[in-house]
């Protein structure tokens, strides 16, 4: 594989381009547009997470950085058993779920819940969420987004950077 590297550009190929002659000086299997290595490709690969299923690379004590964390929040139990029972999928690695609450249409950003009830329902005493949402109220109306597009509040934005376009000079 090596022996290939050294492959002189030829100075002289008229009418060939900056991009061409760069290409030429790749590898073939570089010269593709997205660049996906195989898992056991020696330089570019990866161990993948010990978790069964989980496809992130794995880093510390060999767990993704999200299965990791639950470890330690389990204060580093016992491994196997970890392994054998790292609860559910990780978040990116499920389908997105809606609100339980009915009629509201957000999607659920815990317990079953937007993130809006969610903060009533903690407000509440983080009753059981199920037996919560089956009594709460959706929001009103106007909070949701119209198909048209049309912003839900006239609330102003929080930026945290001073250059905001809305202070773009003329
Ligand atoms: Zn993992
Ligand atoms: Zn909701």
């Amino acid at each position: 594989m090596t022996a290939a590297a050294q492959q002189p550009l030829s100075p002289g190929s008229a009418g060939a381009g900056l991009l061409e002659r760069l290409v030429a000086a790749v590898r073939p299997e570089f010269r593709v547009e997205l660049l996906l290595p195989d898992q056991d490709d020696p330089v570019l690969g990866w161990k993948a997470c010990a978790v069964a299923g989980c496809d992130r690379p794995g880093h510390d004590y060999e767990l993704c950085r999200g299965h990791g964390l639950r470890w330690r929040k389990q204060g580093r139990s016992d491994r196997a058993a970890f392994l054998a029972d790292p609860g559910p999928p990780l978040r990116g690695r499920v389908e997105l779920t809606g609100c339980t609450v009915p009629g509201c249409r957000y999607g659920s950003s815990g317990h079953g819940l937007c993130i809006r009830h969610r903060d009533k329902w903690q407000r509440a005493g983080q009753p059981d969420p199920v037996v919560w949402a089956a009594t709460a109220t959706p929001l009103e109306p106007a909070s949701y987004p119209t198909p048209g597009g049309a912003a839900p509040e006239a609330r102003p934005l929080r930026t945290s950077s001073p250059t905001a376009s809305t202070t773009a000079r003329r």
